[in-house]
Parts: C-alpha cells; structure tokens; sequence
C-alpha cells in the first residue's frame, strides 16, 4: 500500500488540552475540573421542547443563517441586554456552536500576511484558523497576575497589517472581564483605521459580583466593525449541543454566510426551535449569573482551607489557582500528576501562551454539583 503522504498545514497543533486532560480524567477515573463542561443535567422543559421540536416533524434543513425565530429572539436579547439594535434578517446568523462562528469570521476576512491581535493566555481555537488562512498572530500578555490588557502594548502592535484584534470577555481560561476603560482604549486605537473585531462573548450571561457585561453591542461605533459570537452551550448547560451565533453588520455577515453554508450550511433544526421557544421566559438567562456565583462562592470556601491561591475571577465557570506553594513542577507536569496520582484534573494554564509561559497556575472547572466540589476539594486541600 502506498502511503500518501501530505504536508500539515497545521504544523504546530496537536490535540486541544481540553481532550487531553478529559481523556486522563477518565482513563484514571480522577474528578475532571478540567474541560469547562456542567456535570448536572439540563432544564427538562429545554429537553421537551427539543424532543417536541423533532416529534412535530422539525427534522429538515433549516435556513441557512438560522431559523428566524430563533434570530428574532437573539436580537430582542441583545436590545435588552445592550440596548443595541440588530437585524434579524441580515444580522444575525446561526453557528454549529461558538467555534463555527470563530472559524467562519476569522476565514471570511483574514489574508496571507494580515496581522490578528490576540491576547494570551489565549483560546485554543483562534490561532490555528488565523494561521490556516495566512494569517500572522501578533500575541499581546495580559498582565500577570490581574490579567490586564496593557493598551499600551497594544498601540505598540498596531500597524497598516493589523486586519483584526480578537477580544474574549469574560475572559477563558483567566475568568477576567473587560471594563467600559478598557473598551473606550479599543476605541482609540481603533478609530480611523480598518481594524475589525472579533469579540469572544461566550460566558457573556456568566459574569459577577453586580457586574454589566461589556459587550461590543452596547458600544454602537465598534459594532459597525465586529462580529459578535455567542454560545448556548454556556447559557443553557448544554455544550454538548453545539448551537451558537454571530451577530454582525449586515455587510459583514453576508461574507460570514458565504463561509457558513460551505462549513455546515445550517446547523441541527429542532435544537433551534427548541431554544427559540425556551428563550420567550427570559428568567433562565438572568438567573446564570447567580446560579454560578454561588458555585464559584462555594468552591473558594471549600478551597479557603488549602495552599493553593485563588485568582480573581470576575466571569465564565473557571477558577485559577497558583500553586507554587504546593510545587515547583512546571504547570503541566503538576495537572499530569494531580489527575493521575490525586485524582483531580485541572488545565494548566501554559498552553494559552505560545511561548509556554509558566506562572504555576491551574485552571479549575466550577460548573459541577456540589458534592463534585466537595469531593475535588477534600483532595485539594490535603495538598
Ligand atoms: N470561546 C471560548 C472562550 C470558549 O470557552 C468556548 C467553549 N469551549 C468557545 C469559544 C466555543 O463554544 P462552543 O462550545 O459553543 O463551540
Ligand atoms: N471551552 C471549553 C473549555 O475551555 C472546552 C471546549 C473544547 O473542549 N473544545 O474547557
């Protein structure tokens, strides 16, 4: 047989942290805080509507951008929550989770030699796509240990190559949020030139402590130049769903269309017109923010007990811990060891540097029961 053999075009990638650190979580049955993922079911009335949706015949493609009632919800959710106003028709398209909604915006605008703006630690999913299209990452630091974004240093990086500066709050895997400061500094930076935005908004319902999430759609300037990315996976407790969005311009979602219909064309119908009817009582969403500040509550008083030191988090379900008063083993290293040896598994935070950069810190999943908190910590704490 021969061989045929092809040249990767993705040289540097291997397989995400999150599968990985699952897979040694099962394989050494250790309590997985790892993949950012709720280990309690689902709202059953969700899983009606769902099964009602197919039952009723709902089984065909929907239209490509998304079933409208579905777009019409998101656009009334967004004029609520960000008094902005967005166009079901043109505005709003309807992704195979918040992934497919990266991929398609990056793929829609990035060229050989453009230059993309991103923060580490970083989200696995952007860079690789940035580089498949040709695209040129130029990594900024956040600010250890507040996680900060330095403006200044961003200034510095701007250039007639910058096609686009890539925004995630709150923030994965930090758990840090923007504040209206940080979007009036995008704002300058911005203004005359071409720059465009993609902002990472998955956890944007998950955010604390009385915070307003800042989203690109309260700020109407910026949102002429972003596509906007959501998930439900975050907001209904259901990742395994994969059903997301992008709200954009209407120009600039007719070029997000064109990729999304040869990616998936349209994405699972009566999953759209299960959330669309769910999505008429509002109450699920409002509540998100509580339901998981109490966890996160929860699990830094379980853990107020232990020697590892809690960083700030102000959003997403996600908790880092510095460690160095446990170990002085690299972070991954100590994640291996604590999943196999202790039977808890963390992501270690290195991997969102494309540098490496070790500041000895874990990332915790706190979207879990309770008594999964309990147990992770009873470990942890002995530590
Ligand atoms: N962006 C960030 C920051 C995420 O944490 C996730 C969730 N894993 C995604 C995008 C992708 O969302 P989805 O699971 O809906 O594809
Ligand atoms: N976003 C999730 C996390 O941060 C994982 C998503 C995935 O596994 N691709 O853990």
């Amino acid at each position: 047989m021969i061989k045929v053999a092809i040249e990767s075009k993705l040289q540097s990638v291997g397989t995400s942290i999150f599968s990985v650190m699952s897979a040694l979580a099962t394989a050494k049955g250790a309590i997985n805080l790892s993949q950012g993922f709720p280990d309690f079911p689902m709202d059953p009335k969700l899983l009606a509507l769902v099964n009602e949706a197919m039952r009723s015949g709902q089984n065909q493609y929907a239209p490509a951008p998304g079933l409208l009632g579905l777009r019409e919800q998101i656009a009334s959710l967004a004029r609520e929550t960000y008094d902005a106003e967005v166009d079901p028709e043109t505005e709003v398209t309807v992704t195979s989770g918040g992934t497919e909604a990266l991929f398609c915006a990056i793929a829609a605008t990035v060229r050989e030699g453009d230059e993309v703006i991103v923060f580490e630690p970083c989200y696995d999913s952007y860079v690789p796509v940035i580089e498949l299209f040709g695209g040129v990452p130029i990594y900024v630091a956040l600010e250890f240990p507040d996680y900060k974004i330095n403006w200044e240093g961003v200034k510095k990086r701007v250039n007639s190559r910058t096609k686009m500066i890539i925004l995630n709050t709150p923030h994965n895997p930090t758990g840090t949020t923007m504040s209206a400061e940080d979007f009036q500094e995008l704002a300058k930076i911005v203004q005359g030139n071409r720059i465009l935005i993609l902002s990472d908004e998955v956890y944007e319902h998950i955010i604390f402590d009385d915070q307003e999430h800042q989203s690109i759609l309260r700020h109407p300037q910026l949102a002429k130049r972003s596509f906007v990315v959501s998930s439900f996976g975050k907001t209904f407790h259901a990742t395994g769903w994969k059903i997301g969005y992008c709200i954009a311009p209407e120009h600039l979602s007719k070029e997000f269309r064109k990729i999304h219909q040869f990616v998936t064309f349209s994405t699972s119908t009566p999953f759209q017109a299960a959330i669309a009817a769910y999505m008429q009582d509002r109450s699920h969403i409002k509540e998100l923010r509580h339901f998981y500040q109490q966890k996160r509550d929860y699990f830094l008083q379980l853990m107020a007990k232990s020697r590892f030191e809690p960083l700030p988090s102000s959003g997403t379900y996600f908790q880092l811990m510095r460690y160095n008063a446990i170990s002085d083993k690299p972070d991954r290293a100590f994640a291996e060891w604590l999943t196999t040896e202790k039977g808890v598994a963390a992501i270690p935070v290195s991997v969102f540097y494309h540098s490496g950069e070790d500041n000895k810190v874990l990332r915790f999943c706190f979207a879990k029961e309770n008594a999964t908190l309990e147990k992770a910590a009873e470990i942890l704490i002995r530590l």
